[in-house]
């Protein structure tokens, strides 16, 4: 109708006119919330913590605008995006570094506007975080190694059998715990690593062309992978069935990226670990919501900075997911149908 068109267009054009809603809402009436993702090449930032965090905004704040902004695996783009976020007037930054190192300089700007940053998934290298968002991240590369150790004994290999250990990106302190938590596993088990690669950006082509290049170095002494997320994987896989390494190694994942869950089903990738992105992304929205308020929710842990600040945390319980558990865990959360993960395979 007409009285809702002028509605909508009034409270564009004069955004204080417009706070009707329940007392609480009013601080939060038409706040601007920035979200910044790392990259494009990995189906979570692709397409899934983006939308459920802009759900869970809705519902708590039907005022509130989430702007977006993906860094395309670029640090100097994603320092541009946040000011550009910055000069449009946003209440609170969540960001997800592409560099945790770099970002600091981001952190430090909204500091000066008196804007507080929730950092997502990965944790900024600045005592100046507000809140941290994530999982245990040391867990997680336990999970993908243990998982890769126990596969390889299964399958009766020996117990020195080499392997290959393709990382997460330099710049991402996250692949650092993935790593650190693999080697905890993997150093003390007896396998050799016959090569190990920090994925740059983590691009799943640059993962594809390292791991060529050992499938000609080392050929069948491949008989597993450590790989650190799904999407790099898919490289992986690729660069060994190229090569005509059979049978195929166990290789592991992180994500439970569709794509994962779909080759894990086809036998292609042995494992994946699943971190439940819906209710991080909602727990990153909720505390951005409260900020807009001004409110500082309590946080039930701590997490250590590289430079060793602690930053009030939330951080969630990640999962290990093989052929085994996959209706337990992503089909029971509702993550995907079996439609999904069974029409398009
Ligand atoms: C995230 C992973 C993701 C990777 C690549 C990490 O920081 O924790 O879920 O696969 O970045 O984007």
């Amino acid at each position: 109708s007409m009285g809702m068109l002028s509605a909508c267009s009034n409270a564009a054009q004069n955004p204080g006119a417009a706070s009707n809603g329940p007392a609480n809402s009013a601080a939060a009436a038409n706040a601007k919330i920035g979200l910044l993702l790392p990259d494009n090449v990995t189906e979570r930032y692709a397409s899934a913590d983006k939308p459920y965090f802009e759900e869970k905004v809705k519902d708590l704040c039907a005022d509130c605008e989430v702007l977006y902004a993906n860094a395309d695996g670029d640090a100097a783009k994603q320092q541009q995006q946040a000011e550009s976020m910055l000069t449009q007037g946003v209440s609170v930054l969540v960001l997800d570094p592409f560099d945790g190192k770099a970002a600091a300089a981001i952190v430090n700007q909204a500091k000066a506007k008196n804007i507080p940053v929730v950092s997502y998934d990965r944790l900024i290298d600045s005592g100046d975080v507000s809140y941290y968002v994530s999982f245990d991240n040391e867990k997680v590369g336990q999970l993908q190694a243990q998982a890769l150790v126990d596969r390889m004994k299964e399958l009766g290999l020996p117990a020195d059998a080499g392997i290959l250990m393709v990382n997460g990106s330099p710049t991402d302190p996250n692949a650092a715990q993935f790593k650190k938590g693999a080697h905890s596993v993997i150093d003390g088990s007896g396998l050799k690593i016959l090569a190990e690669y920090d994925t740059p950006g983590w691009e799943p082509p640059k993962a594809q062309d390292w791991v060529s290049g050992q499938v000609t170095k080392f050929g069948n002494q491949i008989k597993g992978v450590y790989d650190a997320n799904d999407d790099t994987a898919g490289g992986a896989i690729a660069a060994l069935k190229a090569g005509g390494i059979k049978p195929l190694p166990p290789v592991t994942g992180q994500d439970a990226a569709l794509s994962g869950i779909q080759r894990i089903l086809t036998g292609d990738q042995y494992m994946t670990v699943y971190k439940a992105f819906k209710p991080e992304a909602y727990q990153a929205a909720e505390l951005a919501v409260a900020l807009t308020k001004g409110e500082g929710p309590k946080a039930p842990t701590t997490a250590d900075t590289a430079s060793g600040v602690a930053i009030p945390s939330f951080l969630l319980t990640p999962v290990a997911v093989t052929v085994k558990n996959i209706k337990d865990t992503v089909i029971k959360d509702g993550l995907y149908t079996v439609d999904q993960i069974c029409t398009s395979a």
